[in-house]
């Protein structure tokens, strides 16, 4: 690990103007950032501990929630209205990491952490999100937990978050703040596909502080779930995961939100199957078809293609299973 020196921002204003100093970082839990400096893949002059700024849950002036880029994984997953509004955001943070890391973990760190592709934390290997230009050792190599969809061939890892996945579902919009002012992104576009750049994780700028995540008022979000799976049933990361939300009228598919974890560069919303979906039957043959046509574009590689097969089956069997739910209500 090289020096560093440390400081506390007492307030946003100051976090700004620590953060936009040459080789600052900002800290959140310090859960991913700081095993990367110890492992010399990140560096940092000094680092802006924000964890103690912008902590708390408020509901909005239209019925969402606000919440604060510094509140912990365990207390966004605990909170009352999260469980009952949002079930999915709630159950996809717990589906993560272990208890001790999510009462560390912050909303903001959550949404920056950088890969699990063991190339890019192998600092022998040839990685261009590293090392912009050195090549992919993961293409040809070990690459079971990678990309099948959105990659290129300058890197084809994946997004290790579940709580980012459960937040594009639901339409959130990430708040960040610099010192030439506020901005809202979507959290579908916050997050980049690799190109030809897989060093830039975000659309973010030097600087800039994410101070927010707001989820728009619940509607069918109460009708929703997040399914894991991986290769333990706990403490691992995502091989493929599907966040969903249905509604169904009459047999038919009123709306319908899914998204997919593990399987890109960055949490994937699956458009195609949800426009192929909307007002049509709410069968399983028309939740299998549409997970087939947002699969039609997948790409596998040597070790990960069985991810295909796997996220079809998981997008059509999450939906069967909220469906009838709704029926039995
Ligand atoms: C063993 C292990 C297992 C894990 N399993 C899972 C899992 O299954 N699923 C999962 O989703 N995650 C998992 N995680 C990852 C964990 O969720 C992340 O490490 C954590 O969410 C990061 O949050 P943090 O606050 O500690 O971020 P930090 O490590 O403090 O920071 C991460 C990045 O965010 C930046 N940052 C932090 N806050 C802000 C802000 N407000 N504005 C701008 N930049 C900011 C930092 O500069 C840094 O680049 C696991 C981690 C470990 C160690
Ligand atoms: S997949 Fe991306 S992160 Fe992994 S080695 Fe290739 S360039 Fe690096």
């Amino acid at each position: 690990m090289t020096p560093f020196t440390y400081e506390r921002a007492a307030d946003r204003p100051a976090a700004l103007a620590l953060g936009a100093r040459a080789g600052a970082k900002y800290l959140g839990g310090g859960t991913n950032l700081v095993d990367l400096m110890r492992e010399t893949i990140e560096q940092a002059d000094v680092l802006v501990d924000v964890a103690g700024l912008s902590g708390e849950i408020e509901a909005t002036g239209d019925g969402g929630l606000r919440i604060g880029a510094g509140v912990k994984n365990t207390a966004v997953a605990a909170d009352r209205r999260v469980r009952d509004g949002y079930p999915l955001l709630s159950e996809a943070i717990l589906a993560g990491a272990s208890a001790q890391i999510r009462n560390m973990a912050t909303v903001g760190g959550n949404l920056l952490q950088r890969t699990r592709c063991g190339y890019f934390y192998d600092d022998a290997a040839r990685c261009n999100k590293r090392a912009p230009g050195a090549g992919c050792d993961a293409i040809e190599g070990f690459n079971r937990i990678h990309a099948i969809l959105g990659a290129s061939s300058a890197c084809v890892a994946t997004h290790p978050s579940d709580m980012a996945v459960a937040l594009a579902a639901l339409d959130a919009v990430v708040t960040v703040e610099g010192i030439s002012g506020v901005r809202d992104v979507a959290l579908v576009d916050f997050h980049r596909l690799p190109g030809d750049t897989p060093d830039i994780d975000t659309v973010l700028t030097f600087g800039e502080l994410i101070t927010a995540v707001t989820l728009p008022p619940e509607g069918f979000a109460r009708r929703s779930t997040y399914r894991k799976v991986r290769d333990r049933a706990s403490y691992a990361f995502a091989l493929i995961s599907v966040a969903a939300a249905l509604d169904v009228e009459d047999g038919a598919v009123k709306d319908v939100r899914i998204a997919l974890g593990g399987v890109a560069h960055k949490p994937w919303r699956a458009a195609t199957a949800e426009a192929m979906l909307k007002g049509g039957p709410a069968t399983p043959a028309a939740f299998q078809a549409a997970a087939e046509a947002e699969l039609a574009p997948a790409h596998g590689l040597r070790d990960n293609a069985f991810k295909i097969e796997l996220s079809r089956r998981v997008i059509a069997d999450t939906l069967v299973k909220l469906a009838a739910r709704q029926e039995s209500l």
